[in-house]
């Protein structure tokens, strides 16, 4: 009865741990969830008033589908101030979160064995996407060894005729690597002369630690036409509930594309939040976001020490967003028994690297305090001892 597109699809693995994690921690379990890839502070209070403003206003009724200009306005600005890319309005769209304008993205590029390279590990919802629209996803793995970043070698031997896109997430989920200026121009250089779109998914730009953030759209003009740059709030102002994402393409056939399906689908977002969003964009959470990322720093350096101590396991430092990518190849080669076992034995929720395309690692969401950090690595460590 159902779809073949629907049946091909998996639900998001990120989303069922920490909804299962939730279920458990309701029936009254200790547990420690690690998988749910969200901020936990609350939104800034700038954007809150912002969004009470907007309800007071009566701002409550359909707006332009891709958003008020006010808004588009705004996300240029942003872009040309963080980022060097000038965009115009009619260039952006304004999307029910980043994981939307992917959809949007795919489903107006993808079809019939259109192939998309996927570096993985990946963010579990790239390769879904690809199948629900027909396309093929074709995987370059890389590890720890090469930081997990792809090589221009390894970008050449995955181009054919049929490639349609390649997928670049910096920093990364999960792995928290982020390409510098140099890397992605060499990459740019090998897509050269071919009509491949790159899609830049620049989620965790903000929550940038070592290093510069550089965006790919910035690093030549072939690269800046070719580029769909996708961005949102949900991580570096935690709006993860308000449903906020934009992309901004030089292609306007292709944003136009995408707004009449929004138009037959979702329509504009949420009227309150695209009010709230610009203060989110313009300055003036600064403060906020510059709390979070010390934040996250002294509890990423904290884990990473204590995760380093555990026997057999290793993880490295991750240059950005707030997750680590413990390799556990030492003490198990099958990471979704792991991940179930210390769920069952300790209580712990982490997501399994095999979710991401890298057997052999697991991820856990450093966006939580730092006692439930230190007691939930204490119980890695005892669950580990018991394996041994
Ligand atoms: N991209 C990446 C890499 C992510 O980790 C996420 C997770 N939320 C998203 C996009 C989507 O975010 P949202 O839909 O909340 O904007
Ligand atoms: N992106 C987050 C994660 O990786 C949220 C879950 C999701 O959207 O799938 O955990």
């Amino acid at each position: 009865m159902l779809t073949k597109r629907v049946n091909i699809l998996s639900e998001s693995i990120t989303i069922a741990i920490t909804t299962l994690a939730q279920e458990l921690k309701a029936e009254g379990k200790d547990i420690l969830s690690f998988s749910a890839g969200e901020p936990d502070f609350g939104t800034p209070q700038v954007i809150k008033d912002a969004a009470i403003t907007a309800i007071n206003e009566d701002f409550t009724k359909y707006t332009a589908v891709d958003g008020v200009i006010a808004l588009r306005e705004a996300i240029a600005n942003k872009l040309k101030r963080d980022n060097g890319l000038i965009y115009a309005p009619n260039q952006i769209m304004v999307n029910n979160g980043a994981k939307h304008s992917l959809f949007n993205l795919f489903s107006a590029l993808i079809e019939d064995g259109a192939e998309v390279i996927i570096p993985a590990p990946y963010w579990v919802t790239y390769p879904e996407l690809v199948n629900y629209c027909g396309g093929k996803v074709v995987e370059i793995q890389t590890d720890d060894t090469s930081n997990f970043k792809i090589t221009p070698k390894q970008l050449k031997n995955a181009i054919t005729d049929k490639t349609r896109m390649l997928v670049l997430t910096t920093p990364s989920n999960p792995t928290g690597s982020i390409y510098t200026r140099e890397e992605l121009k060499a990459l740019g250089k090998v897509l050269e002369g071919t009509d491949i779109v790159v899609a830049s998914d620049e989620m965790y730009e903000k929550l940038t630690y070592e290093g510069t953030f550089t965006s790919c759209a910035a690093v030549s003009d072939d690269m800046f036409q070719r580029t769909v740059t996708i961005n949102g709030l949900s991580k570096s102002v935690a709006m993860t509930g308000w449903r906020f994402g934009y992309m901004a393409a030089a292609n306007t056939e292709l944003i136009k594309a995408t707004k009449k399906l929004q138009s037959q689908s979702t329509s504009n977002i949420n009227s309150i939040t695209q009010l709230a969003a610009i203060a989110g964009l313009n300055g003036s959470a600064d403060a906020d976001i510059a709390m979070m990322k010390k934040a996250f720093i002294s509890r990423r350096d904290e884990a990473v020490k204590l995760m380093n101590e555990i026997e057999g396991l290793s993880v490295q430092t991750p240059d950005g967003a707030f997750y680590l990518f413990v390799n556990i190849k030492k003490i198990s080669s099958d990471s979704l028994t792991f991940a179930k076992e210390l769920l069952d034995k300790k209580l712990v929720a982490v997501v399994p690297g095999v979710a991401f395309g890298s057997e052999g690692y697991f991820r856990l969401s450093f966006a939580t305090d730092i006692d439930t950090i230190r007691e939930g690595i204490k119980r890695i460590a005892e669950f580990v001892e018991s394996l041994k």
